[in-house]
């Protein structure tokens, strides 16, 4: 039903629920489409954390990668990621399997990837630094500049109005403390790490949030000159055939290593020490390295599905919270959706109805129908990688194959996965149409498949 309340006019109050990229996002295009609209709306952000403080406690916990489509898509918005926020311009991705390894590089000859490094919060725990280097932290002041408040309290509840039409009201204060705020458009913009995540699908709407799985992360400092002259300016990928692991990289920093690992299921600090205790990593790591008694480690949640229903009158849910792509580029994710749902929430209104079909509907066309593509390319490569012959057989083909055509056509595929450059579709049908590269690999991997079978024969056969 058509409500005239539900459209956002002069003096409206908005409240940005979460101070990560979804939110600042949201401000920064609920700026922009207001200032067309020729109305002032009053925007204020709410986050519990302050991205000056270094560690966990300031961090939204991540491995800090700004893929290229997100760099040119910030430039364009007139957001420039300041020298003092990037800590390495990244050149190739490195694919390293149990045996072998490869550099993957971007497809067209000569293009100089805009693939950033960043710390989301202002670095890991003891590190020395001075000032701060929080990407987050640049994003809420870029926001800030153009009039948005930021409030550092902790958002405690909803309450959604008994009459449609009237304002939601947001609760929140430190302590016993509760303050009340009128909002009449509500952004919820609180990631997966947060109990209120849980608060807001009990409030009856429809809203299921997305299931997750807890990842395992940490940094490590090895200092700039190892870094370069061992990982070169790469994120390394690894395929160890580890079953626990459904990706494990290393993404370079300035003068840390950031490692992120991401399970089947919920992770913990012993997947980490497994992984780090590896031959392959332990090659990486500095003659005699230990892991040093306190360092910087976080478990983070990462969706594995997306949310139903994150949207109701007067509130949108957007970010991690709600719909994003598996697994790849959840900051390049965010901002799309703050574009869509700012967008809608200024020409079509704040009602459920205009959310439903200027928001959720395109955001779903757009991220969740190509995850589909994306977890059956996820599930061949979990398969490969779990062979050790054949992940070896693919890497070598890439490196060495006489038919440079296809080898180069590989090195686009696993690029393209990798950087997240390209959605999962495109990808999928650019491999499936692709007769000579399918006729290619596929005798390959039957003959790596099958050399495999047999060698898992022989140990068996040795153990019993
Ligand atoms: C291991 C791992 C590696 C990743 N690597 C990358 C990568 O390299 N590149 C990439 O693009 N993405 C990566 N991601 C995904 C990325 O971190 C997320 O997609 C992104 O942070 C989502 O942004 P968001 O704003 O929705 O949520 P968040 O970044 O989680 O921000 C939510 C904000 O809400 C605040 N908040 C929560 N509850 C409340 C409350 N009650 N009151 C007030 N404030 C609140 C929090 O303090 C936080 O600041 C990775 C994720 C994981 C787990």
């Amino acid at each position: 039903m058509h409500n005239k309340n539900l459209f956002l006019k002069n003096d409206s109050k908005i409240a940005i629920i979460g101070g990560g990229p979804a939110g600042s996002f949201f401000a920064h295009f609920a700026f922009r489409y207001a200032t067309e609209a020729g109305i002032h709306v009053s925007i204020t952000i709410f986050d519990k954390k302050s991205f000056c403080q270094k560690g966990p406690r300031g961090c939204n916990m991540c491995a800090g990668v700004i893929s290229e489509n997100l760099f040119n898509e910030l430039e364009e918005e007139g957001i420039h990621i300041p020298p003092f926020c990037i800590q390495r311009k990244i050149e190739e991705y490195c694919l390293q399997s149990q045996d072998e390894s490869v550099l993957l590089h971007h497809p067209v000859p000569g293009h100089i990837p805009k693939i950033l490094t960043v710390f989301r919060g202002n670095g890991p725990l003891l590190s020395s630094h001075q000032g701060n280097v929080s990407f987050d932290d640049f994003l809420l002041n870029h926001v800030r500049k153009q009039g948005i408040e930021v409030v550092f309290e902790v958002v405690k509840g909803l309450k959604l109005p008994s009459k449609r039409g009237d304002p939601v009201e947001v609760i929140y204060g430190e302590g016993d403390v509760k303050k009340v705020f009128d909002a009449d458009l509500v952004v919820g913009a609180f990631g997966v790490n947060t109990g209120i995540m849980e608060s807001v699908a009990n409030m009856d709407f429809g809203y299921k949030p997305p299931k997750t799985v807890r990842t395992c992360q940490c940094e490590i400092m090895l200092g700039n000159e190892y870094i370069e002259k061992t990982f070169g300016n790469n994120v390394f990928v690894f395929e160890l055939g580890k079953r626990d692991l459904k990706f494990a990289s290393i993404t370079l920093k300035t003068d840390y290593i950031t490692v992120s690992l991401v399970g089947r299921q919920d992770l913990t600090r012993n997947n980490l020490m497994d992984f780090l205790n590896h031959p392959v990593v332990r090659r990486l790591m500095p003659k005699e390295w230990v892991m040093p008694k306190g360092f910087c480690m976080c478990i983070s949640k990462i969706p594995v599905t997306h949310a139903k229903h994150p949207f109701t009158d007067r509130f949108v849910i957007l970010g991690d919270a709600s719909i994003s792509r598996a697994y790849k580029s959840g900051i390049e994710s965010a901002f799309h959706m703050a574009k869509l749902s700012a967008y809608t929430a200024f020409k079509n209104g704040v009602s459920e109805r205009a959310f439903m079909n200027g928001y959720f509907k395109p955001a779903k066309k757009l991220l969740a129908r190509d995850n589909v593509y994306g977890i059956i390319m996820l599930k061949i490569n979990d398969y490969i990688t779990s062979q050790r012959r054949l992940a070896n057989a693919h890497i070598k083909y890439i490196k060495y194959g006489k038919d440079r055509k296809v080898a180069d056509q590989m090195n686009e595929v696993l690029w393209n996965m990798l950087s997240g450059n390209t959605s999962y579709k495109k990808i999928f049908y650019k491999f499936v149409n692709n007769p000579r590269l399918v006729c290619k690999m596929l005798p390959i991997s039957m003959s790596a498949w099958g050399r495999q079978k047999m060698d898992d024969m022989k140990a068996w056969r040795e153990t019993y």
